[in-house]
């Protein structure tokens, strides 16, 4: 970073560069509001649970981590049963689902003696807290940057809302064609104020047809991202097991959402405190992996996958030993993991349930049958 040497916060940082170098696309203010070595937002904190600024599935109920371990061991069996396999998990978040999955896969006891956890992780808070999370976990755990730096073997891979948090561009279609949408400083508003404009030149390799004022945006970090997992299991035996929320059909429209203390935020407010996700293109990832030579399962929506595992009979089993209270609790969890209608979020609004927002896509080497995607059977390509 050449800018903003004895700046006082990220937005003074991006003002800086902005100054030096002209406006940002938006994947590199996102890239900086998330990740920016010393103010990104997941770099400086644990932004998880009722005092932070959203929930995850793993945060909402342990049978969501414990019913993905079950499904890797399946899938290790399915493998041929290798002697070592790494189980990777990208963005783990507090450890949360990893915890679970290794609990519940321990009957499973060749697979757990087989295990090496790899963590993909950036923010060193979050690192701390993964640390004492699965402290006494009974698996060896490394952590990476990158998940290049994961060694080479037979790998399962779990990837809940990592997708989401990679940055997105996002193109306009104007009367002469597609222009970038760029974050400027707004010359007219309060001094120092963000704003979107556009780049002064079309981008001549966008052909789209769409109306005036159509927006396109591109997952181009999600794309290498998922490019890299699925040439990796076209080499190496292994699955990929991608959660998130998002569309199975590309389209036009912006789904940036930037959230504080679980209210809607500007993303362009101070850049640094609130998380920024935009929805995850299951289709265009899916046909980065077929590029790739791996093949894919699904996507399907959350509530069918969970459904299929045998979270049902899974929250019967835990409600025998739960007290009244906790009984209350548990069909609760479970009903906002797998429910399709919506629901009332913690903002009063009424918000679409998890269990259809949310789509899970597997990737794996060629000639694996993962559980959970019976749903779509029949419609693999
Ligand atoms: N999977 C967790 C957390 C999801 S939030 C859960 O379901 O609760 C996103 C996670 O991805 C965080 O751990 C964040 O620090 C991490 N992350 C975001 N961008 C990343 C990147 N480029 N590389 C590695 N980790 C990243």
């Amino acid at each position: 970073m050449n800018a903003g040497a004895g700046s006082q916060n990220l937005g003074d940082e991006i003002r800086a560069i902005i100054e030096s170098e002209g406006p940002i696309g938006f994947d590199r203010f996102m890239s900086l509001a998330l990740g920016h070595p010393r103010y990104g937002y997941y770099i400086t904190r644990d932004p998880f649970g009722l005092d932070g600024d959203f929930t995850t599935a793993p945060e909402i109920s342990q049978m969501f981590g414990e019913l993905i371990g079950l499904w890797s061991a399946e899938v290790w069996t399915s493998m041929g049963e290798p002697p070592e396999i790494n189980l990777v998990e990208l963005g783990p978040g507090r450890g949360t689902l990893m915890r679970d999955a290794l609990r519940a896969l321990h009957i499973v006891e060749p697979f757990a003696r087989a295990i090496r956890v790899h963590l993909v992780e950036t923010s060193p808070v979050l690192r701390a807290r993964q640390q004492g999370t699965l402290e006494g976990c009974g698996s060896p755990v490394v952590w990476h940057d990158r998940f290049e730096d994961v060694p080479r073997g037979p790998s399962i891979i779990i990837a809940n809302e990592f997708f989401d948090a990679l940055p997105v561009r996002h193109f306009v279609r104007t009367d002469r064609g597609w222009f970038e949408r760029l974050v400027g400083l707004d010359e007219n508003g309060p001094p120092g104020k963000f704003r979107f404009g556009l780049a002064p030149e079309p981008e001549p390799f966008i052909r789209a047809e769409a109306e005036i004022g159509a927006v396109l945006e591109i997952g181009a970090a999600g794309h290498r991202a998922l490019s890299e997992i699925a040439t990796r299991l076209s080499e190496d035996i292994g699955a990929a097991l991608i959660i998130d929320y998002g569309h199975t059909e590309t389209s036009f429209g912006e789904t940036l959402q930037a959230m504080q203390h679980h209210m809607k935020a500007d993303p362009l407010e101070d850049p640094g405190s609130a998380d920024i996700t935009a929805h995850v293109d299951f289709a265009s990832l899916s046909r980065a992996a077929k590029a790739a030579a791996a093949e894919t399962h699904g996507p399907v929506a959350q509530g069918d996958f969970l459904t299929s595992l045998g979270i049902f009979e899974r929250a019967a089993g835990l409600k025998k030993r739960a007290d009244p209270r906790q009984s209350i609790d548990i069909d609760r969890s479970l009903l906002r993991l797998v429910s399709k209608g919506r629901e009332m979020g913690i903002d009063g609004k009424m918000t679409p349930s998890m269990g259809a927002l949310f789509k899970v896509l597997a990737v794996t080497s060629p000639g694996l049958y993962p559980p959970g995607f019976e749903s779509v059977q029949g419609e693999r390509q």
